[in-house]
């Protein structure tokens, strides 16, 4: 891709941007300057304008119909969540049956790890990275001594190798080789919170498969950033928030995909609850649990429609938008910003991500050379100067320019910033 480092060029792009107008279905928060340059869509994505109408719908339903809003209600909360299927299955890659929003995402990490996770003496371990989100890495430990094994022998954690930053697929498939009858479960991110670095879910997937692994993924930081093909790649499970790149609110309901092999599993262990029972005798109440098939057998309660409600609104911008499309922006808003950063301030910031676009969603990483306090410095100026972008210890600030709300004037005036800032520090 070729970009130019002039003033009028992003406003250029802009106007050429066949998703620019998708920016206005969102609230940008506000400075006295106007509107701030948010880049921090990778930890909380920005409010559809929609969602406030919707959920003050279910509001005014719950007035008007009390209990009988379940079936009332113009969005009867019955079925509430099988309004989901289809385009949570299409934004993931697959089938309405094999996907379901609900719980939180280290919930359903436990949930899925009940089910998949069935060590054995011989074969007990999970594979983590060495860096995974904290909550992920307690998830599995605390799984692996609930099950009467040890995190210290059965926990086997994955580095990349030197000093470099980021695994190369040859290192992980090496070691899930190495781990061979010993690993029962890997248990990756689709794309890694910390650096930005999007794995190979597919070939990771047959890695762990060769060796007779579950295959299991969390897509905090894919779904909604990356096109992703959940039910070719033949994953067994994946989980993922929905307040991050899908913009359904602070803590949102979660999502989970269970593959169609497994829909009918039902020797499974799972910790069950009615929300899970086959819906047709759900309300037989009888005491015998006949889970549904598919990812709603792994319902526990009827779900939160007023959590739930935001996800709707989120969900119908990204069908109408289009992964494939938001994809196509987005490769080239975060190629700007490599392109600009190389450009302007290839001395001081280092880019973490790697820089092969396959091999990353819209984030990029970036190191500011001195020393960590001056490094937190300036970030903490970026926060004063009207950038929202984040900071994760011990050194890294997080940039996340986002298709469906991010413009590439967002991206020009942040790099301006992080220019002065840095240039008045030396
Ligand atoms: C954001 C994130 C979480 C958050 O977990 P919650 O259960 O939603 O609080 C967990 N894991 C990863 C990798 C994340 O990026």
């Amino acid at each position: 891709m070729k970009f130019r480092d002039e003033p009028g060029y992003a406003a250029e792009l802009d106007r050429n941007d066949p998703l620019a107008d998708y920016r206005h279905q969102f609230h940008i928060p506000r400075n006295q300057q106007g509107e701030e340059i948010y880049l921090c869509g990778n930890s909380l994505g920005l409010p559809p304008l929609s969602a406030e109408r919707y959920v003050n719908e279910e509001l005014q339903d719950w007035a008007r119909f009390g209990v009988r809003g379940h079936f009332a209600a113009r969005r009867p909360w019955m079925p509430y969540h099988e309004l989901f299927s289809e385009c949570t299955a299409r934004l993931v890659g697959a089938e309405p049956l094999e996907v379901v929003n609900m719980n939180t995402l280290t919930v359903n990490l436990h949930l899925m790890m009940v089910s998949f996770y069935r060590p054995t003496p011989e074969r007990n371990r999970i594979l983590i990275e060495r860096s995974a989100f904290p909550s992920d890495r307690y998830a599995a430990a605390s799984q692996i001594r609930l099950r009467g094994y040890d995190p210290d022998t059965s926990l086997e954690e994955l580095a990349p190798g030197g000093n470099r930053r980021v695994l190369d697929m040859e290192e992980i498939e090496a070691v899930i080789h190495a781990q061979g009858e010993r690993l029962a479960l890997v248990l990756l991110p689709g794309v890694q919170y910390s650096s930005g670095q999007a794995f190979d879910i597919g070939r990771l997937t047959r890695a762990a498969h060769a060796v007779g692994a579950v295959a299991g993924f969390d897509l905090a930081h894919a779904t909604g950033n990356l096109p992703l093909q959940l039910h070719d790649w033949d994953v067994d499970f994946a989980v993922w928030c929905n307040y991050k790149y899908m913009n359904a609110g602070p803590g949102a309901v979660a999502g989970c995909f269970v593959h169609a092999r497994h829909a009918r599993a039902f020797e499974l262990p799972r910790l069950a609850g009615w929300w899970g029972h086959d819906k047709s005798t759900r309300f037989h109440m009888d005491p015998e649990f006949v889970p549904m098939p598919g990812a709603e057998g792994w319902q526990i309660s009827n779900p939160p429609i007023l959590s739930l409600t935001p996800l709707l609104a989120s969900l119908e911008i990204f069908e109408a938008a289009g992964m494939q499309r938001l994809r196509e922006k987005s490769l080239q808003l975060t190629g700007y910003l490599e392109f600009l950063l190389d450009q302007r301030l290839s001395g001081a910031v280092e880019i973490l991500t790697p820089r092969n676009p396959a091999e990353r969603g819209c984030q990029l990483s970036l190191r500011i050379s001195g020393s960590r306090s001056q490094a937190r410095e300036i970030f903490s100026k970026l926060e004063k100067s009207g950038v929202t972008a984040d900071w994760r210890e011990p050194d890294v600030l997080r940039v996340a320019p986002v298709p469906l709300y991010n413009s590439f004037s967002d991206v020009y005036r942040f790099v301006n910033i992080l220019e002065s800032i840095i240039s008045a520090a030396q």
